[in-house]
């Protein structure tokens, strides 16, 4: 029997064999330690009667440990070149199935409805090229997909983004954005020295649990994160200056902001990064009666 994949010398043997060169363009970094794979499996509670979505799966280094406890798994890997090399690595899962293409352009409802009928829940699993990871998890979440949750291992300063509270330096509107699908939580911090070859930045994995309902309701999701936007848009600014600088007609209709503002007793010269999302909330609902 093969050791696994993610070890120092088979994936040199299999790098070898291939002639595989890495591109960077791609965001191509493996991992080559099993302990970190188990954990970031664990974190993601795979069961038999769990479906488990990869984007990326490389040479099959995560793919291997998730296959090892998952029903079914399907992986988005994007290279050709990745292609005869996975058929080899991945040939003892035969319920592995590996698309060619970019998941940004993948159906995955349809990929989902067609792949998983046998499966009591789906969870996505992976490690993200890092140059498109936030487009990545946010095409999972708009989309409400009937996922249960994601486990992903991306750029630590993205995670630490993603996970952040009020009124601290990282948060932003890719915290609100993420936090109204999603529980968000980083599971670990991983060092550079578990990937070939090592990346420039320190990465982490966070753990996202899809909630049943968004965190807040507001009358439109759309005008929500318009104005979440617009509020962050230059931090050092205060709520009223953002709205009026950078919503469309903000300018406009500035008393309309101030009386939104007034309303639900958000202090105008407060900054955007000291809101809850629920104070989002109550001003998205009172702005939009009133904008135009
Ligand atoms: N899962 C492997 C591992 O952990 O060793 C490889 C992870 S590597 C960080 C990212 C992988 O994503 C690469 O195999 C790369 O070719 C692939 N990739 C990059 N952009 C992609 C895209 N848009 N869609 C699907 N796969 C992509």
């Amino acid at each position: 029997m093969n050791k696994d994949i993610a070890t120092p010398v088979r994936t040199k043997q299999i790098l070898e064999k291939y002639g595989f060169s890495f591109k960077k363009s791609l965001g191509q970094n493996f991992l080559i330690d099993t302990n970190i794979l188990h954990r970031i499996v664990d974190h993601a509670n795979i069961t038999s009667q769990t479906g488990v979505i990869e984007v990326g799966p490389g040479i099959g280094a995560l793919t291997e440990q998730v296959a090892k406890r998952a029903k079914k798994v399907v992986a988005f890997e994007i290279d050709q070149r990745l292609l005869p090399i996975l058929k080899d690595t991945l040939q003892p899962y035969p319920h592995v199935k590996v698309i060619h293409q970019d998941v940004l352009k993948a159906d995955l409802k349809e990929v989902i409805a067609e792949e998983f009928k046998d499966c009591k829940e789906i969870m996505v699993v992976a490690n993200l090229p890092y140059y498109v990871t936030t487009p990545i998890v946010m095409r999972f979440l708009e989309e409400k997909l009937p996922i249960k949750g994601i486990v992903v291992m991306l750029q630590k300063e993205v995670a630490d983004r993603i996970s952040a509270s009020p009124s601290t330096k990282d948060y932003g509107s890719l915290s609100i954005a993420v936090q109204f699908y999603t529980e968000a939580k980083t599971v670990m911090t991983v060092p550079k020295t578990v990937f070939v070859p090592q990346p420039n930045v320190d990465s982490a994995v966070i753990r996202l649990s899809l909630r049943e309902d968004p965190a807040v309701k507001v009358e439109n999701d759309e005008f929500f994160f318009q104005l979440v936007r617009a509020s962050f848009a230059q931090r050092r600014k205060t709520i009223l200056n953002n709205l009026v600088n950078n919503l469309p007609n903000g300018k406009q209709q500035k008393e309309v902001i101030e009386h939104a503002l007034e309303q639900v007793e958000i202090d105008s010269k407060r900054r955007g990064e000291s809101l809850s999302i629920k104070e989002f909330a109550m001003l998205s609902d009172s702005l939009y009666k009133r904008f135009e």
